[in-house]
């Protein structure tokens, strides 16, 4: 079968969810994959954040092929040594107090659901978001994203959720009193297009929200280990949270997520039967992570994704082409601006050269490859973004594709 019937025959087994596949792959190396029929292409998207070492990285492949060969899961009334390994790290990378506990999940959704829960036992039920939120598609985790189009089709959902524009510091401090039990905010708004969360809106959250005794929860999923490089990027505005989510990067592709809370008080809210999972923290996802986290340090690779991503957005903004109104993003996130909505149309030419990226809005291109990327791919990508512009009719003349790339996640 060609790749094209492959992704045919796709449709007619999958849920629709996702919309039409854009091609089918099969198999990665490195930071390129190829699809069905061979085609190569150099991913720059890194399953949304997720595919940190790349792909086939040996380090990972070992890790979880010895893994499964000694245990891949128990039940959560023992612990491996991985899981509890794992969780020493986390702790240690995130610099959390004595007291501080991490809980394993599978997802990033998950992750969410289990802050949210936690949040409840404040005594408390009021849960103050941000304003283009996304924190994921189980109910819970859903009542605090922010699109209508996502939550408005399952209401009613979780009440009592009040969002404020995000980076509004008045809106904030009006929004949160001693009804709060939480405030949720992502470090960097991904799925927004990545919109960056200032310092001084994360201190004053941290300030308003230890003022009225309500939990500051960071979700992390997408902005944690390394992505930004730093190990999480809330360490570069010096604010440290009481609960963190991570999920996304973490095991390099093998599903988990985890929360971490930050101190004996927010560590000590769940009790004994409150909340469970029967897959979350086993030891083939541990492990894993375990190999991530390691590869991460011993490879330099937050610093590799500070340094690639700054070479990233001066060769892009070097291209001084009108339609790129502006980079933004924190080492390997990055949005490229465009002043008008040809984001799909770019997106689906560069895929045509052998580049993946997302057109995370009509008119926003998002990068999130994976931590190993270098500069030479960087400088391809940028050369074939040059070419592809330079082919791509101005907007007037160009109909728009229908292609909400963030339907996706
Ligand atoms: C992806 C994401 C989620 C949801 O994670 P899933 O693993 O898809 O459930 C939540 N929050 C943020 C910030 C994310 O990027």
């Amino acid at each position: 079968m060609t790749t094209t019937q492959d992704v045919d025959h796709s449709e007619q087994v999958l849920l629709g969810v996702f919309g039409r596949p854009r091609t089918m792959l099969e198999r990665g190396e490195g930071c390129t994959v190829y699809d069905t029929d061979g085609n190569a292409y150099l991913d720059l998207l890194g399953g949304i954040a997720v595919n940190a070492l790349g792909h086939a990285h040996p380090a990972l492949v070992e890790a979880v092929t010895e893994a499964a060969g000694r245990l891949i899961h128990t039940s959560n009334f023992f612990v491996t040594p991985a899981q509890v390994e794992l969780a020493d790290r986390l702790l240690a990378l995130a610099h959390a107090p004595a007291g501080s506990k991490v809980f394993f999940t599978n997802s990033g959704t998950e992750a969410i659901e289990a802050a949210v829960k936690l949040s409840r036992r404040t005594g408390r039920t009021r849960i103050v978001a941000m304003e283009n939120a996304f924190h994921g598609r189980t109910l819970g985790a859903l009542s605090l994203t922010h699109k209508a189009a996502y939550r408005e089709p399952f209401e009613p959902l979780v009440p009592e959720v009040v969002w404020v524009p995000f980076n509004d510091v008045d809106a904030l401090r009006a929004a949160v009193d001693d009804n709060v039990a939480a405030v949720f905010i992502e470090p960097i708004q991904g799925e927004a297009g990545v919109v960056l969360a200032g310092t001084a809106f994360l201190q004053a959250a941290r300030d308003v929200t230890r003022e009225h005794g309500a939990l500051l929860v960071l979700d992390e999923i997408q902005t944690g280990v390394g992505r930004t490089g730093q190990w999480f990027a809330h360490q570069r505005h010096g604010v440290q949270p009481d609960v963190m989510t991570l999920a996304k990067g973490l095991a390099g592709g093998v599903p988990i997520g985890a929360v971490v809370t930050f101190g004996p008080g927010p560590s000590g809210l769940l009790a004994p039967g409150q909340h469970g999972t029967t897959f979350g923290g086993n030891a083939l996802a541990c492990a894993a992570a375990l190999a991530v986290l390691r590869t991460i340090e011993t490879d330099g690779l937050l610093v590799n994704a500070e340094k690639v991503g700054e070479h990233l957005q001066g060769a892009v903004a070097a291209l001084g082409d009108p339609r790129i109104v502006e980079t933004r993003g924190e080492g390997l996130l990055v949005a490229i601006q465009l002043t008008d909505e040809i984001a799909p149309a770019l997106s689906a030419a560069l895929e045509r050269d052998g580049f993946i990226v997302n057109p995370v809005r009509p008119d926003a291109l998002r990068l999130a490859p994976p931590l190993i990327l270098t500069t030479e791919q960087v400088d391809d990508f940028v050369a074939a973004l040059g070419r592809v512009l330079a082919d791509t009719p101005q907007p007037s003349t160009q109909p728009v594709q229908e292609q909400p790339a963030e339907e996706r996640s």
